[in-house]
């Protein structure tokens, strides 16, 4: 599968230096969401991208019920309408944690923690040998901000896909392996806990 993710997407643009990566960048410094409609366009363009038959994981999209019903619009008589939909569940002290101490690299968007699963060299990516930095809405403000816009506009979309019957809970406690392995035992789930 292709993963697509929006934060990574509008990062990217950052890096470039584009319109629509300095017009994001605003809103994801204080931890808000980016406006539907040019987090919509970009996605889906993305999304049509794609070669026919591939398969896809979206993550951090949709945010909100108008995305969620944009991408069900757009994508209605494609193949590539949206299955299954994977709900992490997580205690909200460990994803603190987990994002306090979150490291990312600049050049391939590789995912670090400074105490599970550190770089071999610190501050340099094992994978490409990129830079790692901070996110700066990883900050203890922004995250703040993070969480409150979670549970105001992203948390209702556990009904809105539950009532579906595309929704599949897993544990995200644990290490990334014993994680990893309910994640793969959920896509092949019909529903419910996995
Ligand atoms: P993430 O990498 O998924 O944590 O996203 C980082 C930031 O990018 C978010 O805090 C938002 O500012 C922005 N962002 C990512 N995905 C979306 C989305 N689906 N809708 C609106 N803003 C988004």
């Amino acid at each position: 599968m292709v993963h697509i993710s929006s934060g990574d997407l509008f990062r990217q643009h950052q890096e470039r230096g584009t319109a629509l990566g300095l017009e994001a960048q605003a809103y994801m410094r204080k931890g808000r969401l980016v406006p539907d409609e040019i987090t919509i366009a970009m996605v889906i363009g993305k999304l049509l991208s794609l070669d026919g038959g591939q398969g896809y994981l979206l993550d951090g999209f949709p945010r909100n019920v108008v995305q969620a019903e944009a991408l069900d619009e757009k994508l209605q008589d494609k193949e590539l309408a949206v299955q299954r939909v994977l709900y992490l569940r997580v205690p909200e002290e460990e994803t603190i944690r987990r994002l306090s101490k979150r490291l990312v690299c600049r050049r391939c968007q590789d995912v670090y923690h400074l105490d599970n699963s550190p770089p071999k060299v610190p501050g340099v990516c094992d994978q490409c040998g990129g830079e790692l930095y901070r996110r700066e809405d990883d900050r203890p403000e922004a995250l703040a901000e993070r969480l409150r816009v979670y549970h105001s506009q992203t948390a209702p979309l556990v009904d809105y896909y539950r009532k579906q019957g595309r929704l599949v809970e897993v544990n995200g406690l644990d290490g990334v392996e014993e994680v990893h392995a309910r994640l793969v035992k959920a896509l092949q789930c019909d529903g419910g806990i996995a």
